[in-house]
């Protein structure tokens, strides 16, 4: 089958079985090409709850479509690739947050969306990284547990009062950017801004002219009157900034700042899950009430 091909059966089997196709910022450009929407995981979900499509094809990581399915349980939610997961939401189990909350009677648990349908259900409030300083200021209590982010945390604890005890976990793309990637870059591109994802290391983040969430870099992007940019974050989101910003130069602070897990997705892919209907991603009823209560908190703040 030729590309051409893929993309026209592609469009076919979308009207066929009513789906639309929602691609995260870091997905391969044949994949944000052919999607009907890209953006961050929570805007996706979101995007899937609203829409009338009755198939959502999910191209981002396994936690991803649990929330889509979590906010949208009646329709389909389908991952192309049943191994495509993120090992920083796989650093915390729902067992090892429930016998870590024993040490901390009383606290409440913000979680980053970034974490498994059952880890979520065990938490108070859910975060993104463009709210997370508002949900965790929302909080009454002055001592708050954070997971499993440690780079978030470290980010938020910046900007708050509450003393914020995280959990051990990172992303590990995120957290191979080092001061000397943004230095040498610096060195390279002397005239561009700095913008770094909250979940890079406190030193990183020192170095950055703007600390954005991936939804914020792609809005910044269209709006900042500078040229050049060094992105600190998976490298993926520079093939979005360059197209819909085409006089602006955006540089990735590293080049492998690469998610193996977000590249699985393909356009081979996309079609087959089309075909065969699969995978479809399904959370258990009373995970996806007691998840879904922690994702409604943040909503309303
Ligand atoms: S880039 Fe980091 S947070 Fe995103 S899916 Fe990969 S490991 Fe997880």
């Amino acid at each position: 089958m030729t590309k051409k091909e893929v993309l026209e059966r592609i469009q076919q089997l979308k009207k066929e079985r009513n789906a639309i196709i929602l691609a995260h910022n870091y997905q391969l450009p044949e994949v944000q090409d052919v999607a009907d929407y890209i953006g961050d995981s929570l805007g996706l979900s979101q995007t899937a709850a609203a829409a009338e499509a009755q198939v959502i094809v999910f191209c981002g990581v396994h936690f991803m479509a649990e929330t889509a399915s979590i906010l949208a349980p009646q329709k389909t939610v389908i991952l192309p690739e049943i191994g495509a997961g993120c090992p920083m939401a796989d650093m915390i189990t729902a067992s090892e947050l429930v016998e870590w909350k024993k040490n901390y009677p009383g606290r409440k648990v913000v979680c980053y969306v970034n974490t498994t349908a059952e880890v979520k259900a065990e938490c108070d409030i859910c975060c993104t990284s463009s709210n997370a300083v508002r949900v965790v200021n929302s909080v009454d209590e002055e001592e708050i547990l954070f997971v499993p982010d440690k780079n978030l945390a470290a980010y938020i604890a910046r900007k708050t009062n509450k003393k914020i005890i995280a959990w051990d976990g990172y992303c590990y793309i995120h957290n191979k950017i080092l001061p000397k990637d943004i230095r040498e870059r610096k060195a390279l591109y002397p005239q561009a801004e700095v913008w770094a994802h909250p979940e890079c290391r406190p030193e990183v983040i020192d170095l950055a002219d703007k600390v954005l969430s991936t939804g914020k870099m792609v809005k910044e992007a269209s709006e900042t009157s500078k040229k050049e940019v060094i992105i600190a974050t998976e490298a993926g989101i520079i093939y979005r900034l360059k197209k819909e910003n085409p006089n602006k130069n955006f540089y990735p602070a590293k080049d492998l700042a690469l998610c193996s897990n977000m590249k699985k997705i393909n356009l081979r892919k996309v079609l087959t899950s089309l075909e065969k209907m699969i995978y479809k991603i399904e959370v258990p009823q009373e995970i996806g009430q007691r998840a879904r209560g922690a994702i409604e908190k943040m909503v309303k703040i």
